[in-house]
């Protein structure tokens, strides 16, 4: 199962995403930027979902994406 895997279905079920995430840093905010982050970031664009989690920074992306 590939995390755009687990997204699609996460949609399906009504996943809370803004409840979901997790990051290296271990901030108040996700980072955008560390492996969790980047991962998370990625599996929400192979599976075309919008990612409703506020970013710190959103390397090599638009912010409005
Ligand atoms: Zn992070």
């Amino acid at each position: 199962m590939s995390k755009a895997d687990i997204v699609r279905r996460g949609e399906e079920l009504g996943v809370p995403w803004a409840l979901t995430w997790s990051c290296y840093l271990g901030g108040a905010m996700a980072c955008g930027v560390c492996d969790s982050c980047q991962l998370r970031l990625k599996g929400f664009r192979e599976a075309g979902v919008k990612d409703p989690l506020t970013y710190a920074s959103r390397r090599g992306r638009a912010a409005n994406a």
